[in-house]
């Protein structure tokens, strides 16, 4: 199939696609733009008189996908990417048509996503589910772009939902919710994240979210007015001490909202969440994001208790850094205040896809081999997750274990410890002492005697939380562990040092 031979195909969406290749052609020149007119025009034909289940056209769907993707920044090449995603699955094309028309990376990338496509995540038998796991691991591990064209298409796909049946909405949106919205969290896509999350949330859940959707709406305007004056005060102060600065409100996205309130110690109460609207400033410098927060200070005094986080100076690991301060606010309201440089506002919003554009996360040509013996890494070490999950899924023989470690490990939430230098560490949801020893070091685990929480000696099957400061009391000699550790740690790391010692 060649596109260049072939007769032109109206669409009702062609004043759209023109808008996008506009825009393409402002920010990466006018060969780009020729390319995605021939991906446009090739896609048109592999999709002609093919309807989405809402009766539009189909082309409307790769288009609002390679929209996103310029949306959030990515390379032509992701873009065209997006034109041509659904040509293999739904369009009759091959990857070699694709290859002769655009060459071999768009071709392999298209095919990427569509092995990711094709991958049954939920329901299938575990077997199944998991060697389809592993493929969508090396395939992302390959080309980290093909996950980027996959969160488009989700994303455009959960828009689209309404037009589906009942049973297959709640699949899709719940195989979202596991698996892709963690997957975005984990690569520091925040806005994608968020942004799925709410489309999940309103297709699971349909009466809390419009419950939700409207307390928010309520209370941000409530709040709207002492949130706007303090916005225009700090502003003032800002600009007084010659700092350039942008200040705005941010609106807590509602599936986020509606998690927090089923909290133990929120019991649905609203009036304890004091982040459902915050206020964000945005400086140019990471110094100036600490004589923002004296000015922020000078005026409103910090809560305490609950206080400053400097995720500046300790980022969490995906990398998200800022500095949250709550302070009491207009009218003594306690008030979230978030200061970040602009590089991490985009960051933050975007992550892996921000720093996919300028880091050297492409590795053309890299083997399965090289990749899973953790020889070549996934881009630098914000992207060290991926590595990670390469090397085990080659590791992890036993298919509960690998799904164990990619479920439980990656997936799960996590909580945020420290070691007493300030070093953070992320642990799943129970992790105790000794699973903390295992991820400092292996060695660590052999010489565990005792452990330390907060400055207090506790038992080492304490189940940590986020915050918590552990230290680790050695032993002089390598110590054999207790078999009954294995009752409790919850780390793959912990289980497999612990068993190999026991076996040693
Ligand atoms: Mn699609």
């Amino acid at each position: 199939m060649s596109a260049s031979s072939a007769p032109v195909i109206k669409s009702n969406f062609e004043q759209s696609f023109l808008d996008l290749r506009g825009k393409v052609e402002r920010r990466f020149g006018k060969e780009a733009s020729l390319v995605i007119s021939q991906a446009w025009e090739f896609a048109k034909l592999a999709h002609h008189g093919q309807l989405r289940k809402s009766g539009e056209e189909y082309i409307s769907h790769p288009l609002a996908t390679s929209q996103l993707l310029y949306d959030w920044g990515l390379d032509p090449t992701t873009i065209v990417a997006g034109l041509l995603h659904d040509v293999i699955e739904d369009g009759g094309a091959t990857t070699s048509d694709l290859e002769e028309n655009f060459g071999p990376e768009v071709a392999s990338l298209v095919d990427g996503v569509s092995v990711v496509s094709n991958i049954r995540l939920l329901g299938s038998r575990e077997a199944v589910f998991v060697e389809s796991l592993r493929k969508m691991i090396l395939t992302m591990a390959h080309d980290l772009r093909v996950v980027f064209v996959k969160f488009a298409d989700r994303i455009h796909n959960m828009r689209t939902i309404g037009a589906l049946p009942r049973e297959k909405q709640l699949k899709i949106a719940r195989e979202t919710l596991e698996v892709f919205a963690p997957l975005a969290e984990r690569l520091g896509m925040g806005q994608v994240k968020g942004v799925m999350e709410d489309l999940c949330f309103k297709t699971l859940h349909p009466k809390e979210y419009k419950e939700l959707k409207y307390l928010v709406l309520e209370m941000s305007g409530r709040a709207d007015k002492n949130i706007s004056k303090m916005s225009r005060k700090i502003q003032a102060d800002l600009k007084h001490e010659k700092i350039e600065s942008h200040v705005s409100g941010r609106r807590k996205n509602t599936y986020s909202l509606w998690k927090k309130l089923k909290r133990e110690e929120i019991g649905g109460d609203v009036t304890k969440i004091h982040d459902i609207v915050a206020i964000r400033i945005i400086v140019n410098t990471v110094v100036e994001c600490y004589a923002a927060l004296g000015v922020v200070h000078k005026n409103y005094k910090p809560v305490p208790y609950l206080g400053i986080s400097d995720f500046i100076a300790q980022p969490k690991p995906n990398g998200y850094q800022s500095i949250h301060t709550k302070v009491f606010g207009e009218g003594g309201k306690i008030v979230e205040v978030q200061i970040r440089t602009q590089t991490m506002h985009e960051e933050a919003e975007m992550g892996a896809a921000a720093h996919w554009a300028y880091s050297e996360a492409k590795h053309k040509g890299a083997s399965d081999k090289d990749l899973e013996s953790g020889k070549i890494k996934v881009g630098d070490s914000k992207l060290a997750w991926v590595s990670q999950l390469v090397t085990w899924q080659k590791q992890l023989t036993d298919s509960k274990e690998f799904l164990n470690a990619v479920k439980f490990d990656a997936l799960s939430h996590k909580n945020y410890v420290f070691s007493p230098k300030g070093d953070v560490y992320e642990l799943p949801e129970g992790a105790t002492p000794i699973d903390f020893a295992f991820s400092v070091h292996t060695q660590l685990g052999h010489y565990i005697k005792a452990a330390m929480v907060n400055g207090k000696i506790v038992p080492l099957n304490t189940r940590l939380i986020s915050g918590d400061v552990v230290s680790i009391i050695k032993s002089k000699k390598p110590e054999a562990p207790n078999k009954n550790w294995l009752d409790f740690v919850v780390t793959n790391q912990a289980k497999k040092g612990i068993r190999r010692m026991l076996s040693a």
